[in-house]
């Protein structure tokens, strides 16, 4: 089934990637793997998937121990502060950096474990009040701070679109953040590269390629729904 279905992800990108003239290579896919079972990413790994997501520290954590270590792993939701320390040295990239204060803190937990983080910028392009990410008008000082900080290095930016029936209704946020990254790119700001653009989810990846994503987070779409246990 998962074989299956990232046959059928890889598809799309391509189909994406060929409507607007872009190189397939310019896409990343990670799998987003969160609340699966190892025995579920491993499937994925064995059909050559090395990008995973996760959203919560302890579970990426976990599945980190017990997995292959050409594993490139992405930190894609929340992160508080406190638990910064366990998941530096661990992941390759942190997706969801939106405020200074998980900047500094990113920076000094890397300048201690002596590693350098790649972190992208979560815009709430959409101004959902339920979301996390700053408000693009934000964005450009955050970045011009967080840039003098050791040990972390700005690569892009990320956002969470809303949930919606039609991509199409998306396309106009993707269009945002891509000029958004554009413009930021053009203030040539030091320690500051914009060619991550991590956008698109189960829903919309194909819109969110066609508007120049250049990292996609599939979950639903290769492992299938998610079961969430209610407390
Ligand atoms: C869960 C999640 C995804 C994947 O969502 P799907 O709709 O299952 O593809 C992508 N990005 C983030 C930040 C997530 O938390």
């Amino acid at each position: 089934m998962i074989k299956d279905n990232l046959a059928i992800v890889h598809q799309t990108i391509e189909k994406a990637c060929e409507n607007t003239g872009r190189n397939k290579e310019e896409v990343t896919l990670i799998a987003v793997s969160k609340t699966k079972p190892v025995s579920m990413l491993m499937e994925a790994y064995a059909c050559g998937c090395r990008d995973f997501g996760e959203n919560k520290v302890q579970e990426l954590t976990a599945k980190y121990e017990v997995m292959p270590k050409d594993i490139r792993w992405h930190m894609i939701g929340h992160l508080q502060t406190n638990k910064v320390k366990y998941i530096v040295d661990k992941v390759c990239f942190i997706h969801s950096v939106d405020s200074l204060k998980l900047a500094q803190e990113i920076s000094a937990q890397a300048v201690k474990k002596q590693v350098n983080v790649s972190i992208l910028i979560e815009v709430n392009i959409a101004q959902e009040e339920t979301k996390f990410g700053v408000k693009s008008a934000d964005a450009e000082e955050l970045i011009r701070e967080a840039a003098l900080l050791p040990g972390i290095s700005i690569k892009g930016l990320m956002t969470i679109a809303p949930y919606v029936e039609d991509a199409d209704e998306n396309r106009q946020y993707f269009k945002q953040l891509k000029q958004l990254a554009v413009d930021i790119s053009n203030k040539n700001i030091d320690n500051v590269s914009m060619n991550v653009l991590s956008m698109g989810m189960t829903g919309d990846y194909m819109t969110a390629i066609e508007e120049g994503a250049s990292c996609v987070r599939v979950g639903t779409g290769i492992f299938g729904e998610r079961q969430y246990l209610v407390k």
